[in-house]
């Protein structure tokens, strides 16, 4: 394939590609956007296009599209052990080095970690952890777990009955049984006129209560909710939420999983955006970031209290029967071993802080602006809320696809962001400069001058 042409390429990718979250009856007209290099923030298309990348990818390039300590340790990794598996017993030194050194980073104190290859068989993961977990305590009817509108937990069977989003369940028969969502935290969308943060997290809260007796307590097992809402369009939990959530979830015995597969690893400008926003998971499923998405892998840390009770029950079966092929790979997890190196070694944590402020300055100037509902987020992490009403908080016509054809102007003006409905998301490279921030928001400035434009 190596004289083909961009014309030849794309008829390739539309004979041959079936591609994720895309309308495939459309694509064969659209084409592929193919992305063949990467440079720090910014990443090059097969026609020599560059595009500063606000989106980290899917949210997970964290160090960037260039890094060389993760592409050497990739490369020694492979050269070294490319391949070893974690059953039986089985062990590689990086996978135990990665464990240990992920228990010492964890928001609450963890017991062990378990691998996996994404977000979602993390979030599989626990929820089969969860369910095993009950049975082993003696609980076989507390097996239901909450989740919440709008939630995203990814797409295996029941990482996609978690996730809220009408995308992911429709003609797919899900969700699955047993899997409940509740009322979605966002106080812009969802607060009664003049219902401040505090009070309408007190709502939340009481619904959820309302909802755990209506249920059966003696049948509620977990609650799983993403500390900042990710794919549901950045939504910033509002203030008090989780501390109360977490009072009635304690009160029933329920367990937390806190899914940080977006918000973990310095991204809301903590290690995990539970120690920004407080909660104290039981189980925390993480990815992304982990890697810097430069290898797939993703970790589940547990508890002593869900520990003990798995392994004693592993015990009594003889085997805990549930695992990859890929759990704990060596090349994924000397790549992700490397993330975290970098991380300490370019402190990336204090950077992400002292950008933090910059990056919220920038997306908060949108605030003013004729067709903006909201601006929000945390550390960096953001979005802006279109609305065809700000006053009324009308969102647009769906019709219009407002937010996607902002991420187009977007992209022709060199900028990758993210639609989500009427929300246009930026989660760039931790290792953005306050330059390249300038530089972002300048790309966005032309964008939106031309939406408005456009209306
Ligand atoms: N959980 C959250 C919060 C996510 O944002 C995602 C993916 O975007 C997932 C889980 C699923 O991860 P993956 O796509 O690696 O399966």
């Amino acid at each position: 394939m190596n004289a083909i042409t961009v014309a030849e390429r794309a008829a390739h990718d539309i004979a041959a590609h079936l591609h994720p979250f895309t309308n495939l009856a459309t694509h064969p007209q659209v084409g592929p956007l193919v992305i063949t290099r990467g440079d720090g923030i910014f990443v090059e298309d097969d026609q020599g296009r560059r595009y500063l990348e606000a989106m980290s990818g899917l949210w997970c390039a964290s160090l960037g599209f260039s890094n060389a300590r993760l592409a050497r340790a990739g490369s020694e990794a492979l050269h070294g052990l490319p391949y070893y598996h974690t059953f039986n017993g089985r062990s590689n030194p990086a996978a135990i080095a990665l464990a240990e050194k992920l228990l010492t980073l964890a928001p609450v104190p963890m017991s062990k970690v378990f691998f996996a290859n994404s977000g979602s068989e993390a979030n599989d993961s626990a929820v089969k952890l969860v369910w095993y977990y009950h049975n082993a305590i003696g609980k076989p009817a507390k097996k239901k777990i909450i989740a919440r509108k709008n939630a995203y937990h990814g797409v295996t069977v029941a990482a996609a009955s978690l996730s809220g989003l009408v995308p992911n369940h429709r003609d797919f028969d899900l969700p699955i049984d047993r899997i409940l969502h509740v009322e979605c935290p966002h106080h812009y969308r969802f607060a009664e006129a003049g219902e401040s943060e505090e009070a309408f997290a007190t709502r939340l809260a009481d619904a959820l209560e309302q909802r755990i007796l209506a249920e059966g307590p003696d049948t509620v097992a977990a609650f799983i909710a993403e500390p900042v809402m990710g794919a549901g369009g950045v939504l910033v939990p509002p203030a008090t939420y989780f501390e109360k959530v977490q009072a009635v979830l304690r009160k029933y015995e329920v367990l937390l999983i806190a899914d940080e597969v977006i918000c973990g690893y310095c991204r809301t400008g903590e290690m995990f955006g539970s120690n920004t926003f407080g909660l104290q998971p039981d189980i925390l499923t993480s990815a992304k970031a982990l890697s810097s998405g430069y290898a797939a892998i993703s970790a589940v840390m547990v508890n002593e209290k869900v520990h003990a009770a798995v392994a004693a029950n592993s015990g009594k079966i003889g085997t805990f029967g549930h695992g990859f092929t890929y759990s704990g790979h060596p090349v994924a997890a000397a790549i992700a071993l490397e993330t975290l190196q970098v991380y300490e070694d370019d402190n990336i944590l204090a950077h992400v802080q002292s950008l933090a402020p910059r990056f919220q300055r920038g997306l908060q100037r949108h605030a003013s602006r004729a067709h903006v509902g909201e601006v929000r987020g945390v550390g960096l992490i953001g979005a802006i809320e279109l609305s065809a009403d700000p006053a009324k908080r009308t969102p647009f016509d769906p019709a219009l696809k407002a937010g996607a054809r902002l991420a187009e102007l977007a992209l022709a003006q060199g900028l990758i962001v993210r639609a989500m409905g009427d929300a246009v998301a930026f989660c760039p490279p931790l290792i953005i400069t306050a330059e390249q921030i300038d530089e972002m928001f300048a790309r966005f400035d032309r964008a939106f001058e031309l939406f408005e434009a456009s209306l």
